[in-house]
Formats: C-alpha cells, structure tokens, sequence
C-alpha cells in the first residue's frame, strides 16, 4: 500500500481549513451586512438552504402555514426548505400503530419509542447535521433572543411533535433541545413547530422584504415593545393619526416614536 508522506496530509488539512476560514468570515460578514445585500442570490450562496423538517401525525396541518406568504416565498426563493414527515409511516404491524398506553397507569395514549426513532433516523439521513428539537410544555422558553440566534445558525432542525398526552420519555436521548412556547398547554405540538419556524424563518436575511424592519420590531432588543403605527386614511370613523406624524419632522417623529415604545414585561 502507497503511504501519503505526513506532510502532504498536512498541506491539504491547511488548505481546507483556510478555505472553511474564509467562508466562515463571508457568512459573518453577510449576516453582520445583510440589510446592504439585497441580491438574494449572494445570501444563497453562502448561507444554503436550510432545512427545517417536521415529524407530525398531522402533515396537512402545514400546508397552509408552509405554502403561504413569506414562508412560500423563503422557499420560492430557495432559502429555506420546509418539509413534513408522516410519523405513522413509521408506525408498527398492519394498522401502523403509533401510540400505546402509558406504563403504570393514567389516562390517554403516549407515542411510541419505536415510530419516533425511526423518524428522527429518516430526518437526520436528510440532514445529519441538523438539530433535534422536541415541541413540550417542559422546554425552554421561545423567545425572540432564541429565534435570532437560531436564525442566524448553518445547520438546520427537525421537529418532534408530541400529540394525544404526550411521547415515551426515552426519545429525549435523541433530543437537543426541548422547547415550550409558553405556559399552556396545546393538543399537539404543530402549533408550536409552526410557530418557532415562522419566527425562525422571518429572521433569515433575504426573507423579510424591507430587512431593516426586523430590526427594530418588538423583542429585537429583548423587552421593548414597537411604538403604535397608523396609516391612511389620517382620519377614520372621527379617530385621528397623532399629528406629530404628518408633519414629516423626522427627529419629533423619532422622539415620538421612542416615547411611546415601552417595556415588555419580560
Ligand atoms: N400531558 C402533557 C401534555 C401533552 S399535550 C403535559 O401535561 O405536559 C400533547 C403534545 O403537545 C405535547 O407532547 C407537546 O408535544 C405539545 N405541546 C403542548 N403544549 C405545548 C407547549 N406549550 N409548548 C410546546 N409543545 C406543546
């Protein structure tokens, strides 16, 4: 067998490294920069598209989300790429069984450890480098400060949506994070999953039409609420636009607008 000599192995890995170096300080660049970039093209090509899929037993509940407004148009424009699988594809015997009761009594029926391996196995063949999220009222709680960072990441996540009374505890070993959209709680976690994917997806440059409205909306610096916004008619049934911004002063406008942002209760 033909040995590399030590140091040609060595002149490559530097190589790759710079190379790797160098998209890094691109894609640092393009996100720092991204309200100057307005080809969307140039954010595609380094960033790439991420990917966000979904386990549900309810695929059809994202259609109406995935295939309107700016979540078709991320994916019109190859930015992100939002897909579903079906958890009862992986579901077990003749009637595709996902779910069984739970261990030591109680009411309802738990997803089974089988069906959701399965699919998280299927997910991360699509993408191994994604993360693996589990929709609970347990996790963490979803906050703009998350949806930013997150947005800002390479790599992509699947979705683990729990349903009837929750998931066998055992799939948390697959789990990077257990997320809770707040303190309630909800029938299954599609909801959820659409909700942190929508404020995910809103934040990826290139996505939101003006870019620097991201920016200066509610929670971008984790607590100020936006200032109240009008727009025409000035006048609408006797209830008038505070005149301040009609007069096209743009330091009183900013004022006004500053006077009137508040603290979120956070
Ligand atoms: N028995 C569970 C609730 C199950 S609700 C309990 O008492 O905690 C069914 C599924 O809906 C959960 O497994 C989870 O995936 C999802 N879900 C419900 N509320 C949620 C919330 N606030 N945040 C995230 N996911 C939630």
């Amino acid at each position: 067998m033909i040995k590399t000599p030590p140091s040609l192995v060595v002149f490559c890995f530097e190589i790759i490294l710079s190379i790797e170096r160098a998209r890094c300080q691109a894609l640092a660049i393009l996100v720092k920069y991204q309200h100057i970039f307005t080809t969307k093209s140039i954010c595609r090509t380094l960033v790439g598209m991420k990917k966000f899929q979904v386990i549900t037993l309810f695929p059809e509940m994202f259609t109406g989300v995935f295939e309107n407004s700016m979540m078709w148009k991320a994916q019109r424009d190859e930015i992100v790429q939002l897909s579903t699988i079906n958890l009862r594809d992986f579901g077990i015997g003749p009637r595709q069984q996902v779910d069984d009761t739970p261990y030591g009594g109680g009411d309802g029926m738990l997803l089974k450890p089988e069906p959701l391996f399965a699919a998280v196995e299927q997910a991360k063949k699509n993408d191994p480098t994604a993360k693996v999220l589990l929709m609970t009222p347990r996790g963490q709680r979803w906050k703009q400060a998350i949806a930013k960072d997150w947005s800002e990441a390479e790599h992509g996540y699947i979705f683990i949506c729990g349903r009837y009374e929750g998931y066998d505890e055992r799939i948390v070993s697959l789990v990077d994070e257990q997320v809770s959209v707040g303190d309630y709680v909800l029938t299954g976690g599609e909801l959820p999953a659409m909700t942190i994917i929508d404020s995910i997806v809103r934040l990826i440059p290139g996505v939101l039409g003006g870019e620097a409205s991201a920016e200066i909306e509610s929670f971008s610096d984790g607590e100020t609420l936006e200032f109240p916004q009008y727009t025409k008619p000035s006048t609408f049934n006797g209830m008038d636009v505070p005149a301040v911004l009609l007069n096209g002063n743009h330091a009183l406008i900013a004022k006004w607008r500053a006077d009137n942002s508040f603290k979120a209760d956070v």
